[in-house]
């Protein structure tokens, strides 16, 4: 089969067994790098859908791949998601009895399995490896790269040892790595430690449009907490704290003040922390209070607010934590409540770590030197007058615009200019210039929009020959640097090696005559405010979030497995009432459809039934 073929048949399961009508950003390239059996390394934001990017070429390779996982939990989720949609996979790890291991050892002999999920540690058993040396192993992916590097956080001894366990099997293996965090040092580190072969590497960039960020210096901090909650009633949430007694004591509150709220830290036994978590992931509990060791392998997709109780020590932790939430692609807000005294307690935490008690001095000495410059830089974005984005992705090394639009200081601080015009002007130049077989950096499409008299625009006879040519000369040059940025970011315009040019995007924004919006900053501020529809359609929401609910419960499942919040969201747009219409909902694949396709269009065609009367 062609690459294209091949492609085109990624397609389909994407779409039958996912249900998803196209790839996102990034899946297509390492998908067709993979399929071609190429090594890949993937540097994407959590919820930007790492999983389907190796579970779709496991479906397709025809031996066994086997996907390393630093969490049971982290594979429990994996497996319960890829179950749901009817893909064989298991998973071998210590939590199962001997009976249910056998029975997955069975498969795997039987060559039925197309995933197999397992921790580093298990490549280390001579058992495992027996199996694995008898049975063909088409890939080995290897989840929350960063892991395998001693310069990321999490790291652990055994991940050192897939190289060699890779080097042993009969055959190599095509290896992907992922990851939602990695700089370039980390990055470097575990391609070498993978031996990847000259990999095809894949950043899609760290932003996380659907996340709100802010930073608050409350003076109460409780009271700010509850308060916040009282307007998030219901939704699923994690609070951060940086002590172990202040989880107990902020837990106390929130259950004093009638929330169902439970506690996490390392000091808890491993049955209550297990079932703790089981709560919050089941919706038992709405809320999770937790110090830091929360959250590795956590995946539950419906997270709608994680609030740092303290400034945390970095900002990688920030980031990874923060992450959590809104996975499912749904608006999530992340709060840092800060206050002054975070900064001795973090400060105390750094000076007393005992982590790592193998370590020598001069290595302790050199790691608190390294925390508390990253202490000193947190604590600079918990202070800034400035896009809290902007500052995030910046110190990930990414360019953005100024002015995001969708964090606490734009928010409060920023109008939304509408641009629709400017922008109009700027893609027609460059699908003209285009179509002249012209194509510029920035810089000389704003000479150009601004009519600058230069030789070289005279020689191509641009004055008389496009139309678009001086078509910005009221615009000042700054302003037309910043649109055509803000036309980058949100993709209305490609950018490759300076060079601007159009895409798809483009074009449809010419053709359907959208509007369009950018962050500007300004002395008021504008409320944002729901759009009608959403509201309209809240009713019919809660009708089939009860459904599932209902469904979830009964197959012992959480609730986003069944189906995401985005997919419901998505049904209420559509109302589909037939198995077809059905099927074009995003998240719904034939195995889905089959199961619960009735339940959810029985409700669906009650609504509209109410609705008619209604009206
Ligand atoms: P990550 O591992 O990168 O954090 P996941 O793989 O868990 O992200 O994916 C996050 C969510 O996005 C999941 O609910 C997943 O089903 C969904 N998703 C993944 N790919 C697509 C796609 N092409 N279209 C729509 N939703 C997708
Ligand atoms: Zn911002």
């Amino acid at each position: 089969m062609s690459i294209s073929e091949k492609m085109h048949e990624a397609e389909q399961q994407l779409k039958q067994i996912f249900g998803y009508a196209q790839f996102r950003k990034g899946q297509r390239e390492i998908i067709s790098h993979i399929l071609q059996k190429e090594d890949v390394f993937g540097i994407m934001p959590t919820g930007a859908g790492k999983s389907i990017c190796y579970q779709i070429p496991a479906i397709m390779f025809s031996g066994m791949t086997i996907v390393i996982s630093p969490l049971i939990s982290l594979m429990q989720d994996q497996l319960n998601a890829l179950q749901a949609n009817g893909i064989p996979a298991v998973c071998l790890n210590s939590m199962l009895d001997e009976e249910h291991y056998q029975e997955a050892c069975r498969k795997i002999y039987r060559q039925e399995i197309k995933l197999l999920y397992v921790t580093p540690e298990r490549l280390e058993t001579a058992h495992f490896r027996r199996m694995m040396a008898e049975i063909s192993v088409s890939m080995v992916t290897i989840d929350e790269a960063h892991c395998v590097s001693q310069w990321g956080h999490n790291f652990r001894q055994s991940y050192r040892n897939i190289l060699p366990f890779v080097e042993q099997l009969p055959e190599r293996p095509v290896i992907s790595a992922f990851t939602a965090t990695a700089t370039e040092e980390v990055a470097e580190d575990v391609k070498n430690l993978l031996g990847l072969r000259q990999p095809f590497c894949l950043t899609t960039g760290f932003n996380r449009e659907n996340l709100y960020f802010a930073v608050q210096q409350p003076r109460d901090k409780m009271q700010a907490l509850l308060q916040f909650l009282q307007k998030n009633r219901n939704q699923s949430g994690i609070v951060y704290c940086l002590s172990r007694k202040l989880v107990e004591q902020v837990t106390e509150n929130l259950q004093r003040a009638g929330f169902r709220a439970v506690r996490y830290h390392a000091g808890l036994s491993d049955k209550e922390r297990k079932e703790n978590q089981n709560a919050f992931l089941y919706d038992e509990v709405q809320i999770i209070v937790a110090t830091n060791a929360f959250g590795m392998g956590i995946d539950k997709s419906d997270v709608k607010f994680v609030i740092h109780y303290n400034m945390p020590k970095n900002l990688e932790n920030y980031y990874q934590e923060a992450g959590r939430a809104g996975r499912d692609g749904s608006p999530a807000e992340c709060v840092i409540f800060y206050a002054a005294s975070d900064l001795r307690l973090n400060r105390f935490l750094i000076e007393n770590a005992n982590e790592n008690a193998e370590i020598d001095e001069e290595v302790r000495k050199k790691i608190q030197q390294k925390d508390k410059e990253k202490l000193f830089i947190i604590q600079k974005y918990c202070q800034v007058q400035g896009c809290l984005r902007k500052n995030l992705l910046q110190y990930f090394g990414e360019k953005t615009v100024e002015y995001c639009g969708n964090c606490s200081y734009c928010r409060t601080n920023c109008w939304q200019k509408e641009i629709t015009i400017d922008a109009q002007k700027i893609i027609s130049c460059v699908y003209r210039l285009q179509r002249m077989n012209l194509h510029f950096p920035q810089k000389k499409l704003i000479e150009i929009l601004q009519g600058s008299e230069r030789e070289e625009y005279q020689h191509l006879q641009l004055p008389e020959k496009l139309s678009t040519y001086g078509i910005m000369k009221e615009t000042s040059e700054t302003d037309c640097r910043k649109i055509i940025a803000y036309l980058v970011q949100t993709e209305l315009l490609s950018e490759k090696e300076k060079i601007l040019s159009i895409n798809q995007k483009s074009v449809a924004f010419l053709k359907e005559k959208q509007k369009l919006f950018m962050p500007e900053i300004a002395v008021h501020s504008a409320p944002v405010t729901r759009k009608k529809s959403e509201i309209k359609e809240e009713k019919l929401f809660l009708l089939l979030a009860q459904c599932r609910k209902t469904i979830a419960e009964k197959e012992h499942l959480p609730a986003y497995i069944i189906f995401t919040d985005m997919t419901l969201r998505d049904m209420c747009r559509k109302k589909p009432v037939s198995d077809m219409a059905f099927l074009s909902v995003s998240g719904v694949g034939r195995v889905k459809l089959e199961k619960y396709g009735d339940a959810f269009m029985k409700i669906i065609r009650n609504y509209n039934y109410q609705q008619q009367n209604e009206n």
